[in-house]
């Protein structure tokens, strides 16, 4: 089968090399006179977060500084990155409590469904990101840690303000 040869006429009108690289240094000018700073000087100044935005955990405790996990189960099943590991206990009576609670914060991929599913409002994602660590093992938040942790905790989403405001 002989090949055909299709000649494409390219709209030089719409392509013009010239005029995309004008249109591009004309508006990095614009930005250079932008009065308004664009640039945060992290981490001396520090933008406000979003009241959703969710990163590290935290475990919030009852008056007597206990954890309010009751452990339940419920955010170990539904993490869908399987980053909580809980072992439940049982005092004299019958009361649930966690004896091994642990999130690895590196494979936690911050779906929030942990805060959303749990009934006694006990475990939260957090309105802060700073927790590098140098090693995989320090992203292992177990319950004591869990529970020092002071920074807010997020809001969940409102079908009341869809757009948070
Ligand atoms: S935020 Fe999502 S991924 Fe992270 S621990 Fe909670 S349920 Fe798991
Ligand atoms: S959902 Fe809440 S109460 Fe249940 S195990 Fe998780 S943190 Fe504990």
């Amino acid at each position: 089968m002989a090949i055909g040869v299709k000649v494409v006429d390219r709209p030089i009108d719409e392509t013009s090399y010239i005029r995309a690289t004008v249109k591009g240094l004309a508006l990095t000018f614009k930005h250079l006179m932008n009065p308004h700073k664009v640039t945060t000087q992290y981490p001396e100044e520090k933008d406000a977060l979003s009241k959703r935005w969710r990163g590290t955990h935290r475990m919030l405790t009852t008056e007597d500084g206990k954890a309010k996990c009751v452990a339940c189960g419920l955010c170990p099943t539904v993490c869908p990155a399987n980053c909580i590991k809980l072992v439940p206990g049982e005092d004299e009576k019958g009361n649930r409590y966690p004896l091994l609670f642990e999130i690895d914060e590196f494979r936690c991929i911050f779906c929030g469904y942990c805060q959303e599913v749990c009934p006694e409002e006990a475990i939260h994602v957090g309105r802060h990101y700073e927790n590098a660590e140098f090693s995989r093992e320090g992203f292992v938040y177990d319950l004591e840690r869990l529970m020092a942790q002071t920074h807010p905790v997020s809001e969940l989403w409102d079908p009341a303000d869809p757009r948070g405001e």
